[in-house]
């Protein structure tokens, strides 16, 4: 009896170590597994964080937030300038929306925003918050230009925000400013701002642009084209105190395609082929800017700077060879 009663015992010890051998291994097993998951979900992070350092990844965070308004000037009860045959608002409005349709045609990484797609009336100041709130990359203004009393005067501009060098150039302003008139209480939305006197326009010697230079230089990456690619006479880049461009926080340019007074200018604007390719060489050289901009993203390395360029240009062979200067800006009417 005894002997069965320690036999039984024996046995239960035996049972109980054979119980906590296995226990313990099964807790190896349980660590070792934790131990994997836990340095496959490191490896996993330090992946992510990989990609996200990479010029790749950079690349592709930073190609999506890629954003550009277009804005196609006046329209509706605002006809801009008028021609023998047409009105500005209506070139404007087609060379725009061709420049749109390229860029979403062919970089599938950039939003584009229109102020207006339509022949409607969008104030001055709506145009350039519409930018602000998307919080644009790049802001695109296209006019048509006009001379009340030269009928002779053609070719294309290009314009950025800033002071004017002379009073031609303050004319040019001022005629794109004097859209406000159409807006009823344009005195109260632009602070007192009369587009038509000069001395409103000290305004724009107390401002600072701190993206004067990116929009120089797209500015005179456009005219390039327009001369280059376009074959139009280039009257180069300029300054002036336009609103829309004051108020648009972010590198800004607006173009002048051409003028609706000259009547052979007129026509090549209203013709699919003009208008079709002017928006091609504003769209070359937006992705030449965007390009560029990558560049700068991905490399250390010094690219092009804006101030190496000269902004200055020289007409083509239509108008002779001379250098174009500030005083040869035409005073609008
Ligand atoms: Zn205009």
């Amino acid at each position: 009896m005894s002997e069965n009663i320690s036999q039984k015992t024996a046995i239960s010890r035996k049972l109980r170590y054979k119980t906590q051998v296995f226990n313990k291994k099964l807790l190896t097993l349980h660590q070792i597994s934790s131990m994997k998951q836990f340095k496959n979900y490191i490896v996993f992070i330090a992946i992510c964080i990989g990609f996200l350092i990479t010029p790749l990844g950079i690349d592709t965070i930073k190609a999506k937030d890629f954003t550009v308004v277009i804005d196609p000037g006046h329209g509706g009860h605002d006809p801009g300038a008028s021609g023998r045959i047409s009105k500005e608002k209506s070139i404007n409005l087609k060379v725009a929306l061709k420049l749109g349709k390229q860029i979403q045609q062919k970089c599938p990484d950039v939003k584009v925003i229109y102020t207006r797609s339509k022949d409607v009336f969008i104030p001055l100041d709506r145009r350039a918050e519409i930018a602000n709130n998307a919080k644009a990359d790049l802001f695109i203004s296209i006019h048509t230009n006009a001379l009340a009393n030269n009928r002779t005067f053609k070719g294309a501009s290009t314009w950025t925000l800033g002071l004017a060098k002379s009073d031609a150039n303050l004319e040019v302003a001022k005629r794109e400013n004097a859209v406000i008139l159409y807006e009823n209480d344009y005195k109260t939305r632009y602070a007192g701002f009369n587009p038509n006197s000069s001395e409103s326009y000290i305004i724009f010697e107390l401002m600072q642009d701190k993206y004067m230079s990116q929009s120089v230089h797209l500015a005179s990456l456009v005219q390039k084209q327009f001369k280059q690619s376009c074959q139009r006479i280039d009257r180069g880049v300029h300054q002036a105190g336009f609103l829309v461009l004051k108020a648009s926080a972010m590198p800004s340019i607006l173009v002048e395609l051409g003028f609706i007074s000259n009547p052979e200018e007129e026509k090549y604007l209203n013709s699919e082929a003009g208008s079709t390719t002017l928006a091609n060489g504003i769209y070359r050289a937006f992705l030449t800017y965007k390009k560029e901009q990558e560049i700068r993203l991905n490399s250390s390395s010094k690219t092009i700077q804006p101030s190496d360029l000269k902004i200055e240009s020289t007409e083509t062979a239509d108008s002779g060879s001379a250098t174009m200067t500030e005083e040869k800006i035409p005073i609008a009417p």
